[in-house]
């Protein structure tokens, strides 16, 4: 595909809301008495419907068209690349979409008794191992809902594993690098923590001076991510855990994005006590729009002091375990630690998905897919190097991994065109943006992530992409500064949705506005 020839649909789409009421043949929405009549059993009357329901009767067509089109209007990793970096939009293999959203799989129920669903609690049984084997850690838990649910429950962990210690009055302090994603901090805080934030060298690597004087008494643990978001790897990994293990602190691992070192590197092996990962990241379940992701967290058989238990057996969920006794997998919820962070065991069709991309890669395939990664990231900075315009701060020497971040800072100085301009300049040539503004050591950050599907020609045309808008930049900072223009959206009001009173996030909130009058 080359840069400059594309445009993206425009439809005016209603709401469905808004569609005249027709009741149209032939394909009507079914009638509930022809629904009624099919039943073994009647409905019972209180769970039955009074009256119709206030929306429109649409054809299958319509509403067909309806979505299509409004698919038309947006991007996806099934039309280009989306390389954002962090966030990790990998190719959602169609094998592993055609079990979990064509099965029976969606007719699940979570309160089903366990003996109906063996064949699916041993895929999570199984995905268990396979997730302890490729981190290096000895026991999973898929209980998280997401990356940050599961940093929540590791450090809600921590928290537990001080306190029945009996050293939480003086373990209060969880230290994060400043490379870290804004969940570390967060979900530190969240579970009670101080956090105590340590700078990253020239080299890219945590500055270990900073970091020998933050480790002390009062240290619970330490959150890292390897590689950092800056793609690089973190070399000084076992000194650093020897700091924190010296000074009875616990090592997590923020493993939300494994695709630099997959199949090469585990962070049991690098002295972590702790880690999770995020399915939707590494292990191609579809994600974005909040959801639906599952953040399995994995802990090593790190005995609690003076209480015969694992950290294992004191981290918030359920576990999927065999019982031999009656020959069946169970789903046990842990009773003696932190307790449960959700309603339900599991979110298991993203969990199913990664079961599904792992068997199907197999494990040379897995560290074919990091190793893809790794070269698609390096080939690209191999080509994006000459571009004035755009530098790659922090030792721009080393490799990097599964990312990259690039600063637009000399661009912006030059022309005004900053970071912002230059993703919707990128939108305008057919890509998705890169991640921008992190992390935030970097001034105006470009997070690129190929992942390990993209071609040689989609990462060329990426960077041509990228030397368009420089020189667009400099011919015309106002067109450039205009983009999009090619898109179904021009440029939004980013802050908008934040302002107070934007949203009404819940019927709640609606009618409590409504009673003190206004919007
Ligand atoms: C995405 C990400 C997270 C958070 O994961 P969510 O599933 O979005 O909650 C945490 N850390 C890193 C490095 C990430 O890239």
């Amino acid at each position: 595909m080359e840069s400059g020839e594309w445009r993206q649909q425009v439809w005016r789409e209603p709401l469905l809301l808004e569609y005249p009421d027709r009741r149209p043949e032939p394909y009507a929405s079914i009638e509930p008495a022809a629904v009624e009549a099919s039943m073994e059993k009647p409905v019972p009357p209180p769970l039955k419907r009074r009256g119709k329901p206030n929306i429109p009767g649409l054809s299958e067509p319509e509403i067909i068209r309806h979505y299509t089109r409004l698919s038309s209007m947006s991007y996806g990793v099934d039309q280009g690349p989306v390389p954002l970096g962090s966030c990790t939009m990998k190719y959602n293999p169609r094998i592993a979409f055609k079990h979990v959203f064509t099965g029976r799989l969606r007719r699940v129920h979570p309160l089903q008794p366990d003996e109906t669903v063996q064949g699916l609690l041993e895929m999570l049984y199984q995905l268990q191992e396979w997730l302890a084997h490729i981190l290096g850690m000895d026991t999973c838990i898929l209980h998280p809902a997401a990356g940050a649910h599961g940093e929540l429950a590791g450090v809600l962990t921590i928290r537990k594993y001080h306190e029945l210690a009996g050293q939480l009055s003086v373990k209060r302090e969880i230290i994060v690098p400043d490379s870290a994603h804004g969940t570390n901090p967060a979900s530190a805080s969240m579970a009670g923590f101080r956090v105590v934030e340590v700078p990253t060298g020239p080299d890219g690597n945590v500055d270990m001076e900073a970091l020998r004087s933050a480790v002390g008494e009062s240290t619970a643990g330490l959150m890292l991510t390897n590689p950092s978001t800056l793609g690089l790897f973190e070399e000084r990994i076992e000194e650093i855990a020897g700091l924190v293990h010296k000074v009875g602190g616990l090592l997590y691992y923020d493993g939300a994005n494994l695709n630099g070192i997959m199949g090469y590197a585990r962070p049991g092996d690098m002295g972590f006590d702790i880690a999770h990962v995020n399915v939707h990241k590494t292990f191609s379940s579809p994600h974005g729009g909040g959801g639906p992701g599952a953040g399995p967290v994995c802990f090593k058989d790190v005995e609690v002091p003076g209480t015969g238990l694992r950290l294992s057996d004191i981290a918030p969920g359920a576990r999927v375990v065999y019982d031999e006794r009656e020959g069946l997998y169970r789903v046990r919820w842990n009773t003696r630690g932190v307790g449960r962070i959700r309603m339900w065991a599991f979110n298991t069709l993203p969990l199913v998905w990664a079961y599904i991309y792992i068997l199907s890669l197999g494990s040379v395939g897995l560290r074919r897919a990091t190793e893809r990664a790794v070269i698609n990231t390096n080939y690209f900075l191999s080509l994006v190097r000459g571009i004035e315009g755009y530098t790659l701060p922090y030792a721009p020497g080393r490799p990097r991994k599964h990312e990259a971040v690039l600063s637009a800072k000399p661009l912006e100085r030059e022309t005004g065109v900053n970071a912002e301009d230059v993703a919707k300049g990128l939108l305008d040539r057919g890509f998705y943006a890169p991640t921008i503004y992190f992390p935030l050591i970097v001034d105006e950050a470009l997070m690129v992530e190929f992942t390990e599907t993209e071609t040689p020609e989609n990462i060329q045309a990426y960077v041509r992409a990228l030397e368009e808008i420089a020189a667009e930049a400099r011919a015309s900072p106002e067109k450039a500064k205009s983009r999009p223009l090619n898109t179904s959206v021009g440029r939004v009001d980013q802050v908008y949705a934040n302002r107070p009173r934007t949203l009404t996030p819940s019927w709640r909130v609606y009618l409590r506005r409504a009673r003190e009058g206004g919007g």
